[in-house]
Order: structure tokens, then sequence, then C-alpha cells
């Protein structure tokens, strides 16, 4: 009776049979979105990072655009066998800074726990695709490592959960964490770095809801959207349901051209996302990675972009536009 209930309470259906129902193979992708014929053009072996992206989202996507700003961010392309000088696989330093035990301490009071070593998504741009997260996971040995390490430093009042995706973890093993955590006085604050609400919102579930409001912590969810396409409904009431278990959510994009370097679709962005209750926070110059340079934006139309955007929007829809350069204590704004 009880189950019943639930059951047809329950707004979203099982977030783990929608991640591995996603779309691995390239050409049914193609053929999903009625663009068979580019299968000619795409790289050989996926350019080396195979390609990845949920249902939902490709029904996102607008049918037969070989130029539509979803399907750019995740098939494969040619380009990105195209050796660019000063794009490189560790663009960012992160390969120095990450201590043994999945734990990245670069800044002041913050510490970034590379917890998963998937996502839902691959993101072409995304640093990622060079990482060698199989030697870095935080939740590896029951996060024991990862826990010792921010014990041992009571400089570190906020917990970053990143990755890769700490929403690909079971709500379980992220309990397992946040229960450990609760033994280290000087952690305040949890923060969740996480592309999932976005792109897979049914993981966004009761049991989900019920872990983030218990946490006696302050929650801030930082999640990833790059166009206003992304946003529907369902991740409007995603949105609702993490405000609902008191998290602060701030949304962080990747400038790429091709897909939002214009200012009216920033301007869209950022006014669909308040509109979910989301808060613009960084937009990112890419970083310089190796397979990605195709998407970069030059510097002065970046900062030509973020002037529009002040022209047009209250100056808390104004991402703040920055670039991470290697060795600095923080994201530097442009
Ligand atoms: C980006 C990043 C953070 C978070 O920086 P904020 O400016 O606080 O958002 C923390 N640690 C590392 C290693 C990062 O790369
Ligand atoms: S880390 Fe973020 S940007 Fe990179 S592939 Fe995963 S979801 Fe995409």
């Amino acid at each position: 009776m009880i189950t019943a209930i639930s059951q047809t309470t329950h707004p979203f259906p099982d977030w783990r049979q929608a991640l591995r129902e996603a779309v691995t193979d390239p050409h049914e992708l193609l053929a999903l979105v009625g663009l068979a014929e580019l299968a000619e053009r795409l790289p050989p072996g996926d350019a080396g990072f195979a390609l990845k992206v949920p249902r939902g989202f490709v029904a996102r996507m607008r049918y037969g655009d070989p130029a539509d700003p979803l399907l750019l961010q995740v098939l494969p392309q040619l380009a990105e066998c195209e050796d660019v000088p000063g794009f490189v696989d560790d663009a960012v330093g992160d390969l120095g800074a990450v201590a043994g035990h999945g734990v990245l301490h670069k800044y002041e009071g913050r510490a970034l726990l590379i917890a998963a070593g998937s996502c839902a998504i691959n993101c072409r741009y995304c640093f990622r695709r060079h990482f060698p997260y199989a030697e870095e996971l935080a939740a590896s040995h029951a996060w024991g490592e990862a826990l010792a390490c921010l014990s041992q430093d009571t400089s570190i009042r906020e917990v970053i959960l990143s990755g890769g995706d700490p929403l690909v973890l079971s709500t379980q093993k992220l309990t397992d964490f946040t229960d450990a955590l609760h033994d280290l006085p000087h952690v305040q604050r949890l923060r969740l770095h996480s592309r999932l609400p976005v792109v897979l919102p049914e993981r966004i579930d009761d049991a989900f809801c019920a872990w983030l409001s218990a946490l006696p912590l302050q929650r801030v969810v930082v999640v990833h959207a790059n166009h206003p396409n992304e946003l529907t409904a369902d991740v409007g009431a995603a949105c609702a349901r993490l405000r609902g278990a008191g998290a602060t959510i701030l949304n962080q994009s990747v400038l790429l051209r091709g897909v939002n370097d214009d200012a009216a679709t920033l301007a869209e962005l950022s006014e669909r996302l308040f509109a979910s209750g989301v808060l613009p926070y960084y937009l990112h110059q890419l970083d310089r990675v190796r397979g990605t340079a195709h998407f970069e934006v030059p510097d002065t139309h970046a900062r030509a972009l973020v002037e529009a955007l002040r022209d047009r929007l209250p100056g808390y829809l104004v991402p703040r536009l920055v670039r991470e350069i290697r060795g600095e204590r923080s994201k530097l704004p442009l």
C-alpha cells in the first residue's frame, strides 16, 4: 500500500536506469536527431573520448539541425584530432595539485574532492577527456584517505564534491561521506558541483533530497548549463526540489564558440536560470585542453559579451567571466 502510493506520487522515473540507457553510439545519436548523413564526418575512435549523452538531453536537441547548440556539446568532431599549439592534456595543473587521494587543495578554505570518475554526459570541451581519474578517486577506500586529509587541515571550511560528477554516486555512498564529515567541526559547508540536475534531473529524487535536507551543513549546489535550451520544465522541477532541501543553487557555464558565444543566448540563459531559482556564477573561458581549440572564444569577444550582458541584465544575472590559471590562488577575473 505504502509502496504503491509513493510510486504513484513520485515525479521522476529511476535515474539509474536513465543513466544506463544513455546514448553511447554516435551513429544512434545522429539517427535520433535526423542527421544520419553526418556519420562520414565522425572522427576515428570518437577522438579518444567516448560519446555519452542521456536520452532526455537528446530530446532537447533540434531535429535535423547540425548546428544545434546541445548536439555540438556532445558530438565527436574531426576538429578534435587537430593538434593545436598551447592546447595540452593537463591545462590547469590538476595533476600537480592532487595529493594522491583525490583531494585538490588549490584555494584557501576550500578543498575539492574528485569524488567520481565518470559523468552522466561527456562534454567534448572538458578537461576530463585526459584526466587519469581511475587513480584519483576520493570515494575509494570508503573515503578514508580523503577524510584523513580533510581532518588534518582545519583551515578547510568548505568541502566541494566534484569529479567527474559526484551525483553519479549512490545516495548511500554520499551519506557514508557526510556521516564521516560530522567528525570534522571545521567543515561548515558542503558544495556539490554537478551537471546531473540539468542533464539527468531524475537524479534529484526523494532519497537524494532527504539526504540533502538532513545535512547539518550549509549546502551549495553548482549546476552546469551552457545554453537556455538545456533548461526544461523537468530541470526547473529538480531545482525546486534542491531549493526545498535547503540548497543555494548557482550555475557555471563554459563559453563555447558556436554554442553560447552571443549576448542574446547568454542573456536568455541567465533569465531562464533565475526563473528556476538559480543564480549565474561563473562564465569560464575554456581551459586550453588538447582537442578543444575549435570551441575557443577570443578574450576580446568574451569581454564584449559580458559588457553586453551588463547593459541588458540586472547585475545579479551577469556571470563572472573567469579563467583558471595554473598556480593562481583563485579563478582569475578577465
Ligand atoms: C574551481 C575550484 C574551486 C572552487 O573555486 P570557487 O572560486 O570557490 O568556486 C576549488 N578548488 C579547486 C581545486 C578548483 O579548481
Ligand atoms: S566534468 Fe562536467 S563538463 Fe566535464 S564531462 Fe563531466 S559533466 Fe561534462
